[in-house]
């Protein structure tokens, strides 16, 4: 069995792998399908990612695949089972943890980051990790179940009520998949704000009324023109730049609610105006990886109400993963997939 390793400073080597039978709550999983995320880009450029990397490492915690083999006292899932993996192993003793804050674990480890993950042929996990996707997920639907749990955390963070006008600023995976959990929670209006045609197109097939180029017309200018207002209830930005945020901060209505959802780079900066803050009474808020929201991924996943198709549009092999982290941050690409065992 062969894995593909990061080295560090941006380098990967195919590697050979002795995964063992699995011991005592574990699972050994041949990985099917494995998504490019954000957090790999920002890995292999050196950056700081959502937890510290010691190479070297198989990276890949966005995965799917068959449950091949159980250890002892194993009650997820059984040999057979098409699973996906949460990557994020919370400690249970911190003080976070106990105080249902399990996201800012003081003890954090992540499969994937810290340990051996979907970029090889075959992964050994805990069973705790290990979520069945039901017979009839494709593989790489299961391996947006990680990506989607986020959202989740997300999307409660951003507080959308039933009749909100919601705009997503950023038509990339994460912005596609905002874009169809704002619509189920109730959102009246969903708009898309995000410079490329095709992806913009995609938007408008999986939910949104109207996505449109920020580069076209001023903000208010595009709001008016779509809803007969100069602000909306929510904005969710997906996007990751300032330029991004601005538009968020442009969008808001009087007492809107700001998620900042993008993983930016560690020390970017934004100018915030506070008497704007002050005045529209907006409500800011952050949102970090994905506790608790597995379940509730997988089931949205399985009932086929979050379309994830056609957010796919480029598969690499295993050999490939270098290419395929490079792609996914390239303008043509939404979400890139690594299929390991091919
Ligand atoms: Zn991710
Ligand atoms: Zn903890």
């Amino acid at each position: 069995m062969k894995g593909n390793f990061f080295l560090g400073n941006g380098n990967f080597e195919m590697r050979d792998m002795h995964l063992s039978h699995p011991g005592a709550g574990q699972v050994l999983i041949r990985n099917m399908a494995a998504g490019i995320c954000g957090t790999d880009v920002h890995i292999m450029r050196g950056e700081k990612g959502s937890a510290d990397v010691t190479p070297p490492v198989v990276l890949g915690h966005e995965y799917s695949g068959e449950v091949v083999e159980v250890g002892e006292g194993v009650t997820t899932c059984r040999p057979g089972d098409r699973v996906t993996v949460d990557p994020n192993i919370y400690c249970g003793r911190c003080r976070f943890c106990r105080n249902g804050q399990k996201q800012f674990c003081e003890n954090l480890v992540a499969v994937g980051v810290n340990f051996d993950g979907g970029f090889a042929q075959y992964s050994l996990v805990p069973q705790t990790q290990v979520f069945p996707l039901g017979p009839d997920v494709p593989w790489e639907a299961g391996a947006m179940a990680e990506p989607l749990a986020c959202c989740l955390h997300g999307i409660e963070q951003a507080g959308i009520r039933p009749g909100d006008a919601v705009l997503v600023v950023g038509g990339g995976a994460i912005g596609l998949l905002m874009v169809q959990l704002a619509r189920l929670q109730g959102a009246a209006t969903v708009l898309v704000s995000e410079p490329s045609a095709p992806r913009r197109d995609i938007a408008r097939a999986v939910g949104a009324v109207a996505a449109f180029d920020p580069a076209e017309m001023p903000m208010k200018e595009q709001l008016l023109r779509q809803i007969g207002r100069e602000g909306v209830d929510v904005v969710i930005e997906c996007a990751g730049n300032v330029h991004a945020t601005r538009s968020a901060f442009e969008a808001a209505d009087r007492g809107a609610r700001i998620l900042l959802f993008s993983v930016p780079s560690a020390g970017a900066k934004y100018e915030l105006d506070l008497f704007e803050v002050f005045n529209k009474e907006l409500h800011i808020s952050g949102s970090f990886i994905n506790p608790d929201t597995h379940l509730e991924a997988v089931r949205l996943l399985a009932s086929g109400r979050i379309d994830v198709k056609p957010l796919i549009t480029h598969r690499y092999p295993l050999a490939q993963v270098r290419d395929a982290i490079i792609k996914q941050t390239q303008n043509d690409s939404i979400k890139v997939m690594v299929l390991p065992n091919d």
